[in-house]
């Protein structure tokens, strides 16, 4: 048995193509079901459709054998405990810091609101710019709004959400997309059927490309 650990939400819905050229389709909607073990069309793979940053954590552990999850994720959880074997370009956007539109950032050391404290501290350390990195789970972009930090370190996408709130994106950290990562001991035990399924996820690719 295979178990895939996909991040919920926009990452599954992007995956599914992918999960369905290799004939896996959940035999539940997991939108109706409330399994945690999705059963699939192929009687050797289960889906768990988690938290994104619990991806990571599930395969690392062997609790699932391969994973699909945002770079941000993988960059913020240390991904050297896992294989990332095959970039799926979905899900794209870009991890960047964002200010109030037009200000300047203050010449003293900043507060930055971020749930990527790892990638922040890193970012800023290699910028050498002082920072102090403030954890928050959710609504970065409220975070400048009310004096709880001059930057944030987020996910934009259109830009939109930083635009509702007169903030602006200011520094690319990098392009983000989802990755299929895979538990280092499965890759050895299940050698054969991981590597079937990475063959077939990269077909799907190469298709997509082709088509694009
Ligand atoms: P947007 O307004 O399109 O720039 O989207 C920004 C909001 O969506 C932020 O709250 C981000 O955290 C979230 N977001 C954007 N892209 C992604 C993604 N690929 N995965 C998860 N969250 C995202």
């Amino acid at each position: 048995m295979l178990t895939i650990a996909v991040s919920k939400g926009r990452i599954y819905e992007e995956a599914l193509p992918f999960l369905e050229n290799a004939g896996i389709s959940p035999v539940d909607d997991p939108k109706k079901s409330r399994k945690l073990i999705l059963a699939t069309t192929r009687e050797d793979v289960q889906l768990v459709i988690i938290r994104a940053t619990d991806v990571p954590t599930f395969v690392e552990y062997g609790a699932a054998d391969m994973g699909i999850a945002g770079k941000d994720v993988l960059l913020e959880h240390g991904a050297e405990s896992l294989y990332e074997p095959l970039d799926l370009g979905i899900a794209t956007c870009r991890l960047m810091t964002a200010a109030h539109k037009d200000e300047p950032l203050p010449k003293r050391r900043i507060r930055v609101a971020t749930k990527y404290v790892k990638t922040a501290q890193r970012y800023f350390a290699e910028q050498g710019i002082q920072a102090e990195i403030i954890k928050l789970y959710g609504s970065m972009e409220l975070a400048p709004l009310v004096g709880l930090a001059d930057c944030i370190v987020d996910l934009v996408d259109t830009g939109n959400t930083l635009r509702a709130n007169n903030l602006e994106p200011r520094e690319l950290i990098m392009n983000i997309s989802s990755r299929l990562v895979v538990n280092k001991a499965a890759m050895k035990i299940k050698h054969q059927a991981i590597c079937e399924l990475l063959q077939q996820f990269e077909q799907t690719l190469t298709r997509r490309r082709a088509a694009s």
